[in-house]
Formats: structure tokens, C-alpha cells, sequence
């Protein structure tokens, strides 16, 4: 978005400074690898993975997961090659990661070219404010704390009366936890834009804003994006920027580390951090749902966790292969079953638990429910497989992020 980013620049002085802080802080185009980056990046498929079970396996080699099916698409190095094939597993070479429209003469901090049509970091910062300032009443900006790197976590509140907190059922959208999801970020400027833009012309959006209060937070991860694309090239970045990097969406503090499903392991693509909410951004993110809690009563009801990718509509838990399990009877987790099959039937994903893919443990969508029973789903976007992966072109935003209007209406239609 190199045309909009220089409107961005001529806006004024907030914006212009997160612009220029964007810049600082993003990688040197050339020269060494940063701390944390990863040396190797080749794609292998690991066949035969046809059980939760066996995927969990691969999963704690510590690779980076990118598929799981009955054959599984990872990224590893030599060492987890290794592990893999001494755990009886057939692995087969797919050959190297290739970062697509990797031109030198990019601009550093946007997104490589011909990509313009994601939203940086100050990018998304600025359509936030134009969405409160175009629209008084309705939208409130604020944040929930600041990022490792001392980004603030954008909040973008969406209800009649925006100014005022009223007695009503909350809904929450939160994307980018994965820094190379970039995806995601449009999905919940979509759902910004959407319930703001329509709401003086479309009688069904009006009427989700005037009975409801929508939170979304676009950059739950906004080091890690801006690293991601830093030096106008793709970085396959997954994590934060703390040390070596956290895995986000295994630093959640319900049944932290239990299970096997997330790594102790710094290097580990699934570093769940050396203690729950040990990754600033989580931390902010929990304490501010935990400060919703409003007279002993969570306001938010409902969620989505927006990732990408392989079209999947997933619920918790995923830190156990059973359906059911302390906090999750047999009635509630029919209902997370008939909404997430019901959601998934608009955009065409597939459903199921999270752990029918593999163990996860330290999930935000495990917390969400563990710890406040708010109906809390993940969403894997587009596409199913790994071409084109984590970096679609920008032109499938429009289509990709609109494939989920239904979906968002029925989230928001369960919060009450
Ligand atoms: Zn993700």
C-alpha cells in the first residue's frame, strides 16, 4: 500500500511517528541473520500421519507445522529430519521455502512488491483512526497495552454509543497472534470497515452494532508482522519478537504446557515461553478480557481467533484428544460442535476440535473457554494448502476476508 502510506505520512504527527517507529525497528535488509531467525527453510511432507495421535508426534519434533492431514507439511531442519525418520516416519523433500516477490528495491517497510494491498502495521493503525474519525458515535479507539517492542495493541470498540460502556452481549475478533498470517489482519479490518461503513445503509448490520459491543484487535503480534516483511521480502515468521521468539497461541496460561503440545524449546517454532503470559502481548490481551468481568459477569460472550491458513473452523480443546473434560460438558461442547459446523457450512472450512489436528496446549481459545466460557473458535483462512500458503496475493483479500460475513454474523448473532 505504497500510495496509502504516504496519505498516512501527510495525515499527522501520531501516525507520521509509528510510521517512522516502523521503520527503526525493522531488520537491515542485508547482512547477518537476526537472533531467532531460522537458517533452514526446507518443506518436507511426512506421509502417513492418518491419527491426532501421530501428528502429535510430529508436531513435538519441534518442526514447523504448516499442514496436518493424513500426510503432514512441515518445515525442518537437519536435525528434526533426523528425528523424524528415527520415529519410524516416511519423510519426503518438497523442496525450499520460497519467498515470493523477493525483488530487491522494495520498499523496507511495506510489504514486498506487488503486495501493497496488505496493511502494514501504521497502515492499520491509520484505518482505525479513520473509522473513528468517520464515523463519531460508533467506533472508539484505544489499546490494550504495548507490544515487546513497544507497539500498543490496537482496540477497536464498534457499538451505538461506542463512548459508553452499556449493558450489553460482547463479541471479540483478534488476529495476527502468527506474525506471517498477514491475512488475518485484513479479515478484522473487514469486520471494522463493515460494521462501521454499513451501518448507516444495511438494516442487519445496524441492528448487530445497536445490540451489541464489537471488540477487535487487528495486531495481536504486530513485532512479529513488521519483522515479517521487513527489508520489502517475507521472512516466514511465525512468532514474537522477545529473544528468540514466543509462540503466542501457546503462552496462554489454561493447562500451560501440559500436554505435550507446545515446546520448551526457545529455537522451537511452538516456544510457549518460560511461563504463562510470559509474552507482553498476551499478557495484555488476557488482562484486558479479564478486566471485561464486569460486576461478576465476563461481558464478551463469543470469539474468533483468526489465523491462517487451511480452511478450518476449529473449537477447544485442543489440549486433549476428548470431546469432554473439566469445563467442557457434553451439552457444551455440542454447542461449540452445531455453531462451528453451522459457521463452516457459509464459508465452506472444514470443522472439528483442535485436537483432531494434534495437540495444542496453551491456546487462547483453551483459556478463552477455561477461564471465562466464552464460545471461542479458530478460524484457519484461506488457502487449504500450501500454495500459495502463508502469502496469498493481495488481490484474494477482498474475497477471502467476505467469504466470512456469515460466519462473523453467526458469532456475533451467538454472543446473544
Ligand atoms: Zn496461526
Amino acid at each position: 500500500m505504497r500510495k496509502r502510506r504516504s496519505l498516512v505520512l501527510a495525515v499527522g504527527g501520531a501516525v507520521s511517528i509509528l510510521a517512522l517507529l516502523a521503520g527503526m525497528t525493522t531488520a537491515p535488509a542485508t547482512g547477518a541473520q537476526p537472533a531467532g531467525a531460522q537458517a533452514q527453510q526446507n518443506i518436507y511432507e511426512v506421509l502417513g500421519t492418518n491419527s491426532p495421535q501421530l501428528r502429535t508426534q510430529v508436531a513435538n519434533t519441534g518442526v514447523d507445522v504448516l499442514e496436518a492431514g493424513t500426510s503432514t507439511v512441515v518445515i525442518a531442519n537437519a536435525q528434526q529430519l533426523a528425528t523424524l525418520r528415527s520415529l519410524g516416519f516416511t519423510v519426503e523433500s518438497r523442496g525450499a521455502f520460497q519467498r515470493p516477490l523477493d525483488q530487491p528495491g522494495a520498499v523496507a517497510a511495506d510489504f514486498p512488491a506487488g503486495d501493497e494491498g496488505y496493511h502494514t502495521y501504521a497502515e492499520v493503525t491509520a484505518e482505525l483512526q479513520k473509522a473513528v474519525s468517520d464515523h463519531a458515535g460508533l467506533a472508539t479507539l484505544s489499546s490494550v497495552g504495548k507490544s515487546y517492542e513497544g507497539r500498543e495493541l490496537n482496540l477497536l470498540k464498534i457499538s451505538d454509543n461506542a463512548g459508553t460502556d452499556e449493558n450489553e452481549p460482547e463479541v471479540l475478533f483478534t488476529c495476527n497472534q502468527h506474525a506471517r498470517e498477514h491475512l488475518t489482519t485484513e479479515m478484522c479490518l473487514r469486520i471494522v470497515n463493515r460494521f462501521t461503513d454499513g451501518y448507516a445503509n444495511n438494516a442487519s448490520i445496524k441492528q448487530m452494532v445497536d445490540t451489541h459491543e464489537i471488540w477487535v484487535i487487528p495486531n495481536v503480534n504486530p513485532d512479529g508482522s513488521e519483522y515479517d516483511i521487513s527489508g520489502g521480502r517475507y521472512h516466514m515468521w511465525r512468532k514474537n519478537r522477545q529473544g528468540q521468539g514466543t509462540d503466542p497461541n501457546r503462552n496462554w496460561g489454561f493447562q500451560w504446557g501440559c500436554c505435550g503440545g507446545s515446546s520448551g524449546s526457545p529455537s522451537s517454532e511452538t516456544y510457549r515461553g518460560p511461563s504463562a503470559f510470559s509474552a507482553p502481548e498476551t499478557r495484555a490481551v488476557s488482562n484486558w478480557v479479564n478486566s471485561r468481568r464486569v460486576g461478576g459477569a465476563q461481558q464478551i460472550k463469543s470469539h474468533i481467533d483468526f489465523h491462517t491458513y487451511s480452511e478450518l473452523v476449529l473449537w477447544p480443546y485442543g489440549y486433549t484428544y476428548n470431546d469432554t473434560a473439566p469445563g467442557m460438558t457434553a451439552a457444551e461442547a455440542k454447542r461449540f460442535q452445531d455453531l462451528g459446523r453451522q459457521m463452516a457450512a457459509t464459508n465452506n472450512y472444514t470443522p472439528e476440535q483442535s485436537s483432531d489436528l494434534y495437540i495444542t496446549d496453551g491456546s487462547v481459545n483453551d483459556w478463552m473457554w477455561g477461564n471465562h466460557k466464552i464460545l471461542s473458535y479458530t478460524f484457519e483462512m484461506y488457502p487449504r494448502g500450501s500454495n500459495p500458503g502463508f502469502y496469498p496475493p493481495d488481490e484474494v483479500i477482498g474475497r477471502e476476508t467476505t467469504r466470512n460475513d456469515r460466519a462473523v454474523d453467526l458469532i456475533i448473532g451467538a454472543a446473544g
